[in-house]
């Protein structure tokens, strides 16, 4: 007999498509994969070599929970720089890969009954580790007629005096959405003023198209109530290296160390090294992939619209897209399916993100383009064969 607490933990449904689609792949089908959110790019060579160097060189021990400190310090300097706010090596807690920190700062501040605001639809884990530790789960609605972002009214809306937290994500998965400078400003006050802790989810902080990232971290009383989230995995296509860090308050920090200290001991040191190469070495690479992303986008989003029953909007982040089929008249998931099982694109319904994904698809198109283009008639052949 399992926990109780097992009834309330959610998942990401991205890996259970993949899991599907490999196995129609080993029957013999031909699929193009639009579900899972990683670079399909190579990890940058610097990056690599530095690993190796890493790993001739003796990281192949333990360290500290926190962090190796000549790593912390890198990534508190490239933060510092980056965003533009005033932080040390004592503020990083060094992670395996971004998502720990939505389950470690949860878990140091949450208690149950506390209320935590999060965008909906969004990436699943929130609104799962959020009901794992019995707090409630206040969903923010992302809709399309606001850019899949929200208006300060709705967020004040669902603050109350139980809100301990308020999630965001910009640039956001699954719908591409980027919050504003005046966003910021407007929910900074709103964090200030009643008090709540923000969990800052900037993971595709150089995923940006149009305009430049904005960071609540930087508006004024912020940054003693932020936890900014932020790691390799999607800027230096790392995901399978498992690095990413948090950056909060000495005294949460130390918190969050003593749980990664209970869970993991410590992210690898060989990994973590090459983590630093990453910010101080160079760019090119990174900058290439957010070129080859955009054109991408601008080929899918083209595609789509050219698509009878689908509409879909132009996002200016991360690597997503959110096509409205609504007009298709099929649940979410039902065109998951089809689309998968019939013509062979896996994709991920909205409703993996939410109750409010319903009408919505995911495609993530770190794909290739001769891939994208192949899927773009196989989404026609699927609409054609529901209208
Ligand atoms: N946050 C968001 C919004 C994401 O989309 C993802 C990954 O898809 C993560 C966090 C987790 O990233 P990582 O693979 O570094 O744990």
């Amino acid at each position: 007999m399992l926990a109780k607490r097992m009834e309330r933990l959610g998942t990401e449904t991205a890996f259970v498509v993949l899991a599907r689609a490999k196995a129609l792949e080993a029957e013999g089908q031909d699929i193009v994969h639009l579900e899972i959110g990683e670079p399909d790019f190579d990890t940058p060579t610097n990056i690599i070599d530095k690993a190796i160097e890493a790993l001739r060189g003796g990281y192949t021990h333990y360290g500290p929970a926190a962090g190796l400190p000549d790593v912390r310090k890198v990534f508190a300097e490239y933060i510092a720089r980056d965003r533009g706010i005033g932080v040390g090596p004592q503020n990083i807690v060094v992670v395996p890969g971004g998502k720990p920190i939505i389950y470690y700062t949860l878990t140091a501040l949450v208690d149950e009954g506390d209320e935590v605001i999060y965008p909906n639809p969004g990436f699943p884990i929130y609104e799962s580790v959020i009901n794992f530790l019995g707090a409630r789960a206040v969903p923010l609605r992302l809709a399309e007629e606001n850019a899949f972002s929200f208006s300060v009214e709705d967020l004040a809306a669902r603050i109350s005096d139980k809100t301990k937290m308020l999630i965001l994500n910009s640039p956001q998965n699954p719908t591409g959405g980027v919050l504003s400078a005046d966003d910021m400003d407007a929910i900074a006050e709103l964090a200030v003023k009643h008090d709540f802790w923000v969990l800052a989810d900037e993971i595709y902080s150089k995923i940006i198209y149009e305009g430049k990232h904005e960071s609540i971290s930087t508006r004024p009383g912020m940054l003693e109530r932020t936890i900014l989230l932020d790691g390799h995995s999607k800027t230096y296509a790392m995901t399978g290296w498992r690095l990413g860090f948090g950056v909060m308050p000495v005294a949460l920090a130390e918190m969050v160390s003593k749980l990664q200290t209970n869970c993991t001991s410590c992210t690898a040191s060989f990994t973590q090294v090459a983590g630093a190469e990453a910010f101080v070495g160079p760019q090119e690479a990174a900058r290439a992939m957010v070129a080859e992303f955009r054109a991408r986008r601008d080929l899918l989003v083209d595609g789509l619209n050219a698509i009878d029953g689908i509409t879909c909007l132009r996002p200016k982040g991360a690597f997503y897209v959110f096509p409205n089929i609504s007009a298709l008249g099929l649940k979410a998931k039902e065109a998951e399916t089809r689309l998968l099982e019939n013509f062979g694109v896996a994709a991920l319904a909205g409703t993996s993100f939410g109750k409010y994904g319903e009408g919505y698809l995911r495609f993530s198109y770190a794909n290739s383009q001769a891939n994208i283009r192949k899927a773009l008639e196989r989404v026609a052949g699927f609409a054609a064969s529901e209208r």
